[in-house]
């Protein structure tokens, strides 16, 4: 119930009048229904690539409340030869000029661990914590979204806002949301939400509620050392490709990378040498392959040229080709982004936040990749991420603070109605 003096000083303030419509919209996201939906989404088994049952959980939910859901082809011949569906629902709004926002969540989960003590899928809740792999990466961001966007749905905005579930976030391509650039969904954007769990995959140490301005980047190196096979009772007879992408190895743990004043630092890290294992020969040749996160700036030619340099000053015996993972195509790459602080967007959800818990929203940047880079990065849209907490992502053990979940979903939705209203 408003109180009457109350109504009068909303209706005289601007400011007040969108509050009331915040709290009008966010009132609309009931507690129990939320985690309820997080906890059929947890009970759906959806690792990547194999998203078809929980892609049309998704539809079926959004079409049982009159939400108009399409699915929208995601297909990828080439190296994968996935074909699965994003789920995609509009809410036009009045005003063709007013801005366009997208909504995302990724519908997949990681494979699941082994190491689980319960059923992995449990969607146990025990002290305010909604266990299940991708409880919080980030099922409970995709309830919190669809819980936003069908609360949404009777607001009225002058704004519209597109709602997208993706599918194989968690694969190696970020394959859904590459669909929605290469479709022109992105196009018809003007700012993006992703409801990644937030503060626990920050740069920072910092807790919700949070809004993250952005992410590193993310190159895979992706080497061949070609050296000279031998018998291995005369290594001085070959060229050991092995030792040599060893010696590699570590000059890359030495490398001096880039910095970013909020992304923070670079980093690199040696992921794998493969080949070799003759039973008495020197390795003829051999794969290093090498994760390099970068910040702004440190662009695929900054990247390869510092790789060639560390090989030039090791003078290695084996031939050293620098390359780079295999994509679908391209521009598939996880390039760094910063949103800045003085968009409308960033307005808006800081009035969300404040209208739901009272707080200012902590700031901070992610310090991995995701669809947030193809956002941010490739489709140069003003991209937040605001999710909820948990612990043990992708491990066993991995639960959701049920609390935050319906906080995330009250405030995209009351920053929906701020930017859009
Ligand atoms: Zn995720």
């Amino acid at each position: 119930m408003t109180d009457p003096s109350s109504r009068e000083t909303a209706d005289s303030d601007a400011t007040d009048g969108e509050e009331d419509a915040i709290r009008t919209v966010t009132e609309r996201i009931d507690h129990e229904e939320t985690i309820d939906l997080l906890r059929e989404l947890v009970r759906i088994r959806s690792p990547y690539f194999e998203e078809d049952a929980i892609s049309e959980f998704v539809f079926d939910w959004l079409d049982a409340r009159n939400l108009d859901p399409e699915r929208h082809p995601v297909s990828e011949p080439a190296l994968t030869g996935f074909e699965g569906n994003n789920v995609l629902a509009r809410l036009d709004g009045s005003d063709p000029d007013a801005p366009t926002l997208l909504l995302n969540a990724h519908m997949d989960t990681v494979k699941i661990v082994e190491a689980w003590e319960e059923d992995p899928l449990s969607g146990r809740v025990e002290d305010g914590k909604l266990y299940g792999q991708g409880a919080c990466d980030m099922k409970g961001g995709l309830a919190g979204i669809m819980t936003a966007f069908d609360a949404l749905a009777d607001a009225d905005l002058a704004g519209s806002v597109i709602f997208t579930a993706v599918v194989d976030e968690e694969g190696p391509y970020g394959l859904g949301a590459n669909q929605l650039l290469r479709d022109g969904i992105t196009d018809e954007c003007d700012a993006a939400v992703v409801t990644e769990p937030g503060p626990i995959l920050a740069q920072e140490d910092i807790e919700n509620p949070a809004l993250l301005l952005g992410a590193r980047g993310r190159f895979l190196y992706d080497i061949s050392v070609a050296g000279k096979a031998a018998h291995g009772s005369q290594p001085d007879k070959g060229v050991n490709s092995v030792a040599d992408a060893g010696r590699l190895a570590a000059a890359f743990e030495d490398l001096a990378v880039g910095s970013h004043e909020q992304l923070g630092d670079g980093s690199v890290c040696p992921l794998q040498i493969e080949g070799g294992g003759e039973t008495l020969s020197v390795p003829e040749a051999c794969r290093l392959l090498v994760d390099r996160h970068v910040v702004v700036g440190e662009t695929e030619d900054v990247v390869r040229a510092d790789a060639e340099r560390l090989v030039e000053d090791l003078d290695l015996g084996s031939d050293v080709e620098i390359d780079f993972r295999e994509a679908p195509a391209p521009d598939v790459r996880y390039g760094p982004y910063v949103t800045d602080p003085d968009e409308p967007l960033v307005g808006a959800l800081t009035s969300g936040v404040e209208a739901v818990t009272g707080e200012e929203p902590a700031i901070g940047y992610f310090s991995s990749v995701g669809d947030f880079n193809y956002f941010g990065h490739r489709a140069d849209l003003p991209t937040v991420i605001v999710g909820p907490d948990g612990e043990n992502i992708h491990g066993a053990g991995e639960f959701v603070y049920t609390d935050e979940v319906v906080e995330v979903a009250r405030i995209v939705a009351g920053g929906c109605v701020s930017l859009l209203g």
